[in-house]
């Protein structure tokens, strides 16, 4: 990469929105008041539209439209997060993350200690 860096192709772009999306939900508050929740709810219902990757974009708008943003607490919106994630993993061929370590990736480090 160069010293200033460079536009993102579309991998990069893809690992450094799960990273936003997976991190947004990892601080999200366990007993959200109507308007936290209200505000996650655009905010995906935006992201989902606003998303530079037009067929990504489309791909995800059906599949929150099956799957309804789960805004109740922090655990629920974590697990659905990693559960539109694997949809777009079994779409592309990746293997499937494990959901119950979910908490574990983004937000409190493995419990071998290897993340410091
Ligand atoms: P990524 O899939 O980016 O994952 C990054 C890290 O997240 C992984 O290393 C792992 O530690 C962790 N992780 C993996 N799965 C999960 C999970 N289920 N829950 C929590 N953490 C997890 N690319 C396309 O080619 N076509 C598409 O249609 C497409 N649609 C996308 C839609 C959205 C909304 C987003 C955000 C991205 C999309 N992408 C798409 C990009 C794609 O998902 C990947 O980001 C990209 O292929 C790079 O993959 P990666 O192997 O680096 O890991």
């Amino acid at each position: 990469e160069g010293l200033l860096g460079c536009p993102l192709d579309k991998n990069e772009l893809g690992r450094n929105s799960w990273s936003l999306l997976h991190t947004t939900a990892a601080v999200y508050p366990d007993k959200p008041n109507q308007g936290q929740q209200e505000d996650m709810k655009q905010f995906i219902s935006l992201f989902s539209r606003l998303y530079p990757c037009t067929y990504c974009a489309e791909d995800f708008q059906k599949d929150i439209a099956e799957h309804p943003p789960k805004v109740e607490t922090r655990s629920a919106l974590s697990r659905w997060f990693c559960d539109r994630h694997n949809t777009v993993n079994r779409k592309l061929g990746k293997p499937e993350f494990d959901c119950d370590l979910v908490d574990e990736r983004w937000r409190d480090g493995w419990k071998d200690g290897s993340c410091g």
